[in-house]
């Protein structure tokens, strides 16, 4: 099983952001670029050679939780797009804010990506594009110092209520704060005492000085620094001050020489301010040319999940799911637990495409994708879920003796053997008592139903044809065994066996060599596939039955199965052995997707 993106044998269509890059390199925007082996200022870069990344994009996540499905949008467009045109992708952690550096986030985003198929290496090999935005710390500094003395940034000590009342709105333009036109030195003294810790948190902030009238909001002079007395995982307590996540990201793009910094649609206002700030640190030779450029994709929206770090974390924290990794999460973790593969989350992606059009994806597209990967790989195997006992009655009979048993083989891979692939066999044994699924016994059929009831013959799939010919039931009237007689000569793959016509072939597994398996059968997270959307509590949409647990029988070649195998099972779906809690001695199955069709009568 080849878990490498690089091996999708996927179509992949033309979109807006792959006509960008081509256009790109027909022109050779990026091809002149310089590469210093390293992020840098212009200066460092100068001193490189040609980029062998013909492009570089990045995913640049904070490190502040565990990543999800739209995370993996993400992933596979800047990774993909890296790959498919001989570039490079940069993994950056955004840890611009100081908060407590979590290392299992950290790990947690590693190894999401990883698995995904991706990595960071320059396309030469060897360098691992790897980085921390707050290694950027000085650069940002010694930037914001260049904007003050060109007169572009000035120190604002209005409360942030002010701030905020003078910033206006849709309708109204801006006021301008008292301190705006502050001198070049007075700014420059002023934001050292910032960073020298003079100055409380909230007493100033340094602003870009753009427009206060601005139709735009985002160019009404957005605040750059902020004070913060905090300690950072990284620099300690170095810094009290800390750039502003608009002002931090460009330049994080622009010191990695990024060609093409791809975000989702919420940054579209904030281009202006973007393409401002690095046309001015180019122009004062700051940084490297060609800067980056933006460009903007609508998020993924799923159905039947939430998405927002916060809300997932509510889940973990309040106990309605068990971790991160509950395999009823969207997170990358839940999604690789439950059972869904890195091509089947590759697919998705692919089939989603990239646009700029906001839309509603439908979880059923997911497990469609999971189907597709699976159907020719994935193992067939028979499980009941709700057993009920079946006795042939007259097996002592037919083959002498009520211990004889019959060896039965199917195929575990039924497609492969016509496109020319190793077909491995699976086998079972029949004998006198077989577990069969509750549903598949009527005593008085419903009209149209083909499956056992007094008088009815079915097929035990892979091996014999058999007739009901009634039951047994306790004092309540359950049905606590189904009685029925084999059909002599009638084994699947001997001659003759078709002879006997049914309409029906059940799935079952012998008494004698059944494995008892937890199988733990996940449901949709939400009743409602737009959960915490228009204001709904998506608590309060929780599907009760978002998880059943039952003890099943399962066939004898599922004793070889080992945590993250992905098995069919007949009849009800694709399953996965819990990466977890499965061993060979308490065998745990997750239910990942049903399958298309569901079971007939
Ligand atoms: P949250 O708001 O839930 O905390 P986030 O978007 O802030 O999530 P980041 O760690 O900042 O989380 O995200 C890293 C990258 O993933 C960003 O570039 C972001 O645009 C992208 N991303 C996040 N959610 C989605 C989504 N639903 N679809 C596509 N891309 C996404
Ligand atoms: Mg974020």
């Amino acid at each position: 099983m080849s878990t490498s993106a690089d091996n999708d044998n996927v179509h992949k269509p033309g979109n807006f952001l792959r006509q960008i890059i081509e256009n790109d390199l027909q022109r050779g925007t990026h091809a002149q670029r310089l590469w210093g082996g390293s992020p840098g200022d212009a200066q460092h870069h100068a001193q490189g050679g040609v980029d062998p990344a013909r492009i570089r994009t990045r995913f640049p996540p904070e490190p502040n939780g565990y990543l999800h499905v739209g995370h993996a949008k993400s992933i596979c467009v800047n990774f993909g797009l890296a790959r498919d045109y001989g570039g490079t992708c940069h993994l950056r952690f955004d840890d611009t804010n100081p908060e407590k550096e979590d290392q299992e986030f950290v790990d947690g985003i590693i190894d999401a990506v990883h698995w995904l198929g991706f990595d960071w290496q320059d396309p030469e090999g060897g360098r691992e594009n790897l980085y921390w935005a707050s290694n950027y710390f000085n650069f940002m500094y010694r930037a914001a110092e260049y904007l003050i003395e060109r007169g572009l940034a000035y120190v604002d000590e209005q409360t942030p209520e002010e701030m905020r009342a003078n910033r206006g709105d849709f309708s109204r333009p801006g006021v301008d704060s008292p301190y705006r036109e502050r001198g070049v030195a007075e700014n420059l003294a002023r934001f050292r005492e910032m960073k020298d810790g003079k100055l409380p948190d909230g007493a100033a902030v340094l602003r870009a000085k753009i427009d206060m009238a601005s139709h735009n909001i985002n160019l009404r002079d957005p605040a750059i620094y902020r004070i913060k007395h905090a300690e950072h995982h990284n620099t300690g307590s170095q810094w009290c001050i800390y750039p502003m996540y608009t002002y931090a990201h460009p330049i994080e793009d622009a010191l990695e020489h990024i060609t093409h910094s791809i975000c989702t649609l919420e940054f579209e206002d904030q281009r202006p301010f973007y393409d401002w700030l690095l046309d001015h640190l180019r122009e004062g030779g700051l940084i490297a040319a060609p800067q980056p450029r933006q460009y903007e994709f609508a998020r993924l929206n799923l159905t039947y999940v939430v998405t927002s770090k916060r809300k997932l974390k509510h889940l973990v924290d309040s106990g309605t799911l068990t971790g991160w990794d509950d395999p009823r999460m969207p997170t990358i973790v839940g999604l690789r637990r439950r059972g869904f593969t890195p091509e089947a989350i590759r697919d998705f992606c692919e089939r989603i495409g990239v646009t700029k059009d906001y839309a509603w994806i439908d979880y059923a597209l997911l497990e469609a994708c999971l189907r597709d990967d699976l159907e020719a790989r994935a193992h067939r195997a028979m499980v009941v879920l709700d057993p009920l006992k079946l006795e042939l009655t007259n097996w002592a009979g037919v083959f002498g003796s009520a211990e004889h048993l019959e060896q039965c083989e199917l195929p575990a891979l039924p497609h492969a053997q016509a496109q020319g692939q190793a077909a491995p066999v699976r086998r079972l044994t029949l004998g006198r008592e077989v577990w069969i699924e509750r549903e598949d016994f009527a005593e008085e059929p419903p009209k149209g139903y083909k499956r056992l009831y007094p008088g009815n013959r079915v097929r035990l799939k892979g091996g014999y044809v058999i007739e009901c010919t009634g039951c047994e039931k306790d004092e309540h009237g359950n049905v606590t065994r189904v009685l029925a007689t084999v059909v002599p000569d009638t084994k699947s793959g001997t001659p003759g066996a078709d002879s006997v016509k049914v309409k029906a072939a059940i799935t079952w597994v012998g008494v004698q060599d059944a494995i008892a398996a937890e199988v733990r059968l996940y449901d949709r997270l939400f009743t409602d596939p737009q959960p915490d959307a228009g204001g709904k509590d998506y608590l309060e949409l929780l599907n009760p039955d978002s998880l059943k647990v039952v003890t099943a029988w399962v066939e004898p070649s599922l004793a070889r199965a080992q945590p993250d195998d992905k098995f069919q099972f007949e009849r009800f779906g694709y399953f996965v052995a819990d990466r977890e809690d499965h061993s060979a001695a308490r065998p745990v199955f997750n239910r990942i997707a049903g399958l298309k069709d569901s079971w007939g009568k």
